[in-house]
């Protein structure tokens, strides 16, 4: 599947841009807001998704036996919302090295789940096979702290044998005005676009840093009383301008 380009989180949240002053200030989530500066959203970047909305519109959506085929339950609800996290280029980047796999946390990608646990139910969702999922499970959480669930390959739609959505409905005792997903490929949360984080892919840099705004970003968000419909007017991926066009 061909990884779409995406729009760097500081871009889209109103442009929250923490400003390190010095080497020694290497935490990314002790920053300081009196600091943030602001950018404009880049519009032109925005609207280079009509392409692909418009391919994701013209797909027809799964039967309710499909979603049916695929449900999941996740058990007590921990917190009001939950939030869920692609794995590959999002959390981690993995690569073949001969006959083994060869996997790279992406920078921060602990330290976020470990503080966004505390307002947020978090859940992994894969395209990969679950065996993998549950290999790079183990590594981000090995304790089992801070991720409730994995789910993989088995619980997507599959698109023209090359698109693997995660429909968010096979998630049957969740409410979808209570589900954010976090994903590098905006095809993945085709039907939910309201839903979707779009995150810059991880390719295995060791000074990413996409993970720091995501925490502030996703911050923001836990505090809205709407956070779908706060998200989809911060990303402005479903703009009425880009789905009539
Ligand atoms: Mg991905």
């Amino acid at each position: 599947m061909e990884y779409l380009k995406t729009i760097r989180l500081p871009d889209i949240c109103e442009g929250v841009h923490p400003v390190v002053e010095d080497e020694t200030d290497a935490d990314p989530f002790n920053i300081d807001h009196s600091k943030l500066e602001t950018k404009k959203k880049p519009s032109s970047q925005l609207m280079s998704y009509a392409s692909e909305i418009r391919l994701i519109k013209s797909w027809l959506r799964p039967s309710l036996e499909e979603l049916e085929e695929r449900k999941v339950f996740i058990g007590n609800k921990k917190h009001r919302l939950t939030l869920i996290f692609d794995v590959d280029q999002t959390l981690v980047y993995s690569s073949l090295c001969g006959n083994q796999l060869s996997t790279t946390m992406r920078p921060y990608a602990q330290q976020l789940i470990k503080r966004l646990s505390s307002c947020f139910e978090i859940l992994l969702f894969s395209a990969g096979e679950e065996a993998y999922v549950a290999q790079v499970l183990n590594i981000l959480d090995p304790e089992r702290q801070y991720i409730s669930k994995a789910l993989s390959r088995k619980h997507c739609i599959c698109i023209d044998t090359q698109y693997y959505v995660k429909d968010l409905r096979v998630i049957a005792d969740r409410d979808l005005r209570e589900m954010l997903i976090v994903d590098d490929n905006i095809f993945s949360f085709s039907f939910q676009l309201d839903n979707g984080i779009l995150i810059t892919p991880f390719t295995g840099d060791s000074n990413d840093e996409e993970l720091s705004f995501l925490s502030t970003y996703l911050i923001e968000l836990s505090n809205e009383s709407e956070p779908v419909k706060a998200n989809r007017e911060k990303m402005s991926l479903v703009a009425s301008s880009i789905y009539s066009s």
